[in-house]
């Protein structure tokens, strides 16, 4: 510690979007992935967007800037490197960094999960008893030296041990490597100390879920130590997407000199628990002296409490008496207090200004990251005593439907006898590759410089061409490829009432992949059909049977910005409700099969366990809702995409569909030891989809072989991990036709 530690600053945001503002990240990814551009120019683009990320928080009067929030590809795998922990066999890559993210065609990359409880992926590390530590300091230095040069001290921002160690792939058994660990950040302090940083952020986000004493401990053990080390900055930990509940004490208790809560999501009735406790070492609860200020004794006594109060992950103007009755609670508890986001601003778009095309009422409510910058500002100098209201309870839970379809039983055998499908049904997830000349036709429809009837031609052929495709490869149940689409959430925010959608709000999702969430602002209800004339035409091309394809009530809700002033659920079953109009209609124009994604499903689940039952069974209500409408001679499909599906088994087998399927491949195959008891048809996907890598027919097969063994042959169906939009046709041809002889060589065994 410098032997007078300077003040956090009043006003900070815990990250920023970091893809660019016109997505030029991406652009410079891609370009260097394709080989177009150098590294050095990739580099360049990267130092651009900093400079104006920078300059730009400075300009709207932040005084807290941070760095280290820019990332090539994921926060995570930049810690990973930092710390050294590069798996041995990506060392030798050309682009080790690169080969991890996306793996290479001889490697596959690391695994990649949801971040939280949001839709942002990152990459899981691989910590084993192995893994040798060594501090590479060199990408947050050199963010710190570019802000210097430019005129900006900055406070690195780096993942926290504790959340760095629980979310690499052996979880909290990962916490065996813990001192190791903490050798390294001790040396990171030491060499940010010596560059003249005065604070640190280290992100803990892993401590707003339930933890065991164990890992409280590990808490406790790393912030004592790296408290201790001498020459060090500030360190700050944060803790957003949720409330620190117990952790906030053991927190509290360590020399750590700032805080960071999620004051949008909870946080306040801790804080004033603690307040009230007294100190640490079990001093007389409440007592306070007269002179001794606010908080003079306790565990929050001189610690600054950095005040999430401007949601990140909302794109609603802050109403100024509900932060102003949080910071107002938060200064009764501590003595010093800065503003903040909630958590980084990397989950809303950049600017509310790049919208024109939004009618003003729906504007002048909304905030971008621009915007919360500016509010984050204001509220820092805003006078203390602003009017206050604490936040409104949420309303009664909806009724619920109760399912009418006929037993699976039943279902199944009117379906097969529909169907007759052979033994390990081959599909896909539903998208084909969205090539260069739609995503062109779309921008041009937008434009105005395209006619609708042109751009609809355009689609057709593109179903026709997607259909032929899987004609000539051999698949058994047929999708039409969704190249109307821009989005699977987006096309049909687009088509209900209730819903907005923006013209540049992209958001990242993972490394270059952005989207852009539709903002529900209103009522949802669906003035007419949405994708049956797609479908009729996708059928007439063909005599095998095409699936319609239709986005789940949960998905949508979760990969929109939602409203704040209805329960969510309320939300999800009037959009549920707008889906099983789709569904009836689709069954009307004689559809055989019609999947209802739900690939957000786990995203929204509680990260505390206290409210994930409550939460599952809504969230299966409402996918019911949907889909329960359908006849037992209509097959219903859902897919689900992540690797954890294992944890919501229960609640997945609850949908009811009659096939399921769901991330496998990239996840080793874990999904199977769990998927034994699942009553009905399952998919666990036979090979990776984020990845340009193509599998081979042995591998599929031996994949084949391993589903074999847990599940029963007339219950498995065969298809990769999800859509293939984001792969060219050269590579889903040559992956699915190793998919599909791989099956044949198992239907041919006796
Ligand atoms: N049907 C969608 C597709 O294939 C599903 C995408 C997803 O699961 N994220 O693109
Ligand atoms: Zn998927």
């Amino acid at each position: 510690m410098p032997a007078v530690q300077p003040a956090f600053p009043r006003s900070t945001v815990l990250g920023y979007p970091r893809i660019g503002p016109r997505r030029e990240l991406k652009r410079a990814l891609e370009s260097y992935w394709e080989g177009r551009s150098s590294r050095q120019e990739l580099d360049r683009v990267g130092a651009g967007l900093r400079e104006r990320t920078w300059r730009r928080l400075a300009e709207l009067g932040l005084e807290g800037l941070p760095s280290n929030t820019f990332s090539l590809y994921d926060h995570v795998l930049d810690t990973a490197v930092l710390l050294g922990a590069v798996p041995e066999r990506y060392r030798r890559a050309e682009d080790p960094y690169f080969a991890m993210a996306r793996g290479t065609q001889g490697l596959a990359p690391l695994r990649m999960t949801k971040w939280f409880d949001t839709n942002y992926h990152y990459i899981v590390p691989e910590v084993g008893p192995e893994t040798v530590f060594a501090l590479d300091a060199a990408k947050p230095l050199a963010e710190v030296r570019q802000a210097r040069a430019l005129g900006f001290e900055t406070r690195p921002v780096v993942v926290g041990p504790v959340t760095f160690l629980l979310l690499s792939e052996r979880g909290a058994a990962a916490l065996d490597r813990l001192d190791d660990v903490l050798d390294c950040y001790a040396e990171l302090l030491g060499v940010l100390a010596a560059e003249g940083v005065a604070w640190v952020q280290l992100d803990e986000p892993a401590l707003v879920a339930d933890r065991t004493a164990g890992e409280l401990a590990a808490v406790r053990r790393a912030y004592e130590r790296l408290g201790a080390v001498a020459e060090r900055p500030g360190l700050f930990v944060a803790a957003p997407y949720g409330d620190l509940g117990e952790a906030l004490p053991v927190l509290a208790a360590t020399p750590v000199e700032a805080i960071g809560l999620d004051l949008v999501r909870g946080g306040l009735d801790g804080l004033a628990a603690l307040a009230g406790a007294g100190s640490a070492d079990g001093g007389p609860a409440g007592e306070r002296s007269a002179g001794e200020g606010p908080a003079g004794r306790g565990p929050l006594a001189g610690k600054t409490v950095v005040a999430g109060v401007v949601s990140g992950r909302e794109v609603w103007r802050t109403e100024p008496g509900r932060a102003a009755y949080a910071l107002r609670v938060v200064r009764e508890h501590t003595g010093d207090v800065a503003v903040s986001t909630s958590c980084s601003l990397l989950h809303v778009p950049y600017d509310v200004a790049a919208e024109p095309d939004l009618v003003p009422e729906l504007r002048a409510r909304l905030a971008f990251a621009e915007q919360k910058v500016a509010e984050v500002v204001e509220l820092a100098h805003a006078a203390p005593s602003g009017p206050a209201v604490a936040p409104e309870p949420v309303g009664a839970p909806a009724p619920v439907a109760a399912g009418e379809r006929g037993p699976y039983e039943v279902r199944a055998a009117a379906q097969a006898e529909r169907l007759r499908l052979p033994l390990l049904p081959t599909t896909t997830i539903g998208s084909f590759p969205q090539t260069g000349e739609l995503r062109a036709a779309r921008a041009a429809l937008a434009a105005g410089t395209l006619t609708e009837a042109a751009y609809e031609d355009l689609v057709r052929a593109e179903i026709e061409r997607a259909i032929r495709t899987q004609e000539r490869l051999g698949l058994d149940v047929l999708v039409h490829g969704e190249p109307e689409r821009n989005d699977m959430v987006q096309y049909f925010a687009e088509h209900l009432d209730g819903f907005a959608v923006t013209r540049n709000g992209w958001v990242q999702s993972y490394g270059s992949r952005c989207t852009r969430p539709p903002i529900l602002h209103g009522d949802v209800s669906r003035p007419g059909p949405i994708t049956v004339r797609w479908a009729r035409h996708a059928q007439s091309l063909t005599d095998k049977p095409v699936k319609g394809m239709l986005t789940g009530p949960v998905t949508i809700v979760a990969w929109s910005f939602v409203r704040a002033d209805l329960p969510l659920r309320d939300v999800v079953f009037q959009v549920a409700d707008a889906v099983r109009e789709e569904v009836r209609d689709l069954e009307a124009a004689g559809v055989p099969i019609i999947q209802v994604d739900e690939p957000a499903l786990r995203e929204l689940l509680p990260l505390r366990r206290a409210g994930q039952a409550g939460y599952l069974e809504w969230a299966v209500a409402a996918y019911r809702r949907a889909t329960s409408g359908a006849a037992d001679g209509t097959q219903i499909h859902t897919h689900l995409c992540y690797s954890d599906a294992d944890q919501i088994l229960a609640a997945i087998d609850g949908l009811d569909a009659d096939v399921t399927t769901i991330e496998s491949a990239r996840s080793g195959g874990r999904i199977l030891g769990a998927v034994g008891g699942f009553g009905r048809g399952l998919g666990p996907g036979v090979y990776d989809i984020h990845s340009p890598r193509v599998p081979g027919t042995d591998e599929i097969e031996e994949l084949l072989r391993e589903t074999l063994k847990a599940l029963p042959a007339g219950r498995v169906w065969v298809n990769p991990d999800c859509g293939l939009k984001t792969r060219t046709y050269e590579q889903v041809e040559a992956a699915l036709g190793a998919m599909v002889a791989g099956a044949r060589r198992l239907r041919a065994e006796p």
